[in-house]
């Protein structure tokens, strides 16, 4: 799911966030999810770069985080938030390994 292949130009800091909301585990395949889950999954990636998109951050992506007013850290759900309380069920958010990327996940929400 971390691959630029699969689900190209979206950035890997939307991609935490958007499995999240799709309750996906970042090492999940395509190739595994049912068609509810897939659906999930593209809803996610619409909300998650339409906020984005109000926010002026998506344009930005390159030098994300200097800009001020944007979609700041404050917007996501589970990325960057390693330790925090997950927003849906209060597990702490994990950091976890996926190929040659990490990824931020609720282990509760987000099970392989
Ligand atoms: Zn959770």
């Amino acid at each position: 799911m971390m691959n630029q292949k699969n689900v190209s130009g979206i950035g890997n800091m939307y991609m935490h966030d958007i499995l999240f909301k799709a309750r996906l585990h970042p090492q999940k395949k395509i190739s595994n999810m049912d068609g509810d889950q897939i659906k999930l999954l593209y809803a996610s990636i619409t909300d998650i770069l339409n906020l984005s998109r109000q926010k002026g951050g998506f344009a930005y992506e390159g030098d994300f985080f200097g800009q001020k007013g944007g979609y700041t850290r404050d917007y996501f759900l589970v990325g960057y938030k390693e330790n925090q309380p997950c927003p849906v069920c209060g597990e702490a958010i994990e950091l976890i390994k996926t190929g040659s990327t990490s990824s931020f996940i609720c282990p509760a929400c987000q099970k392989l």
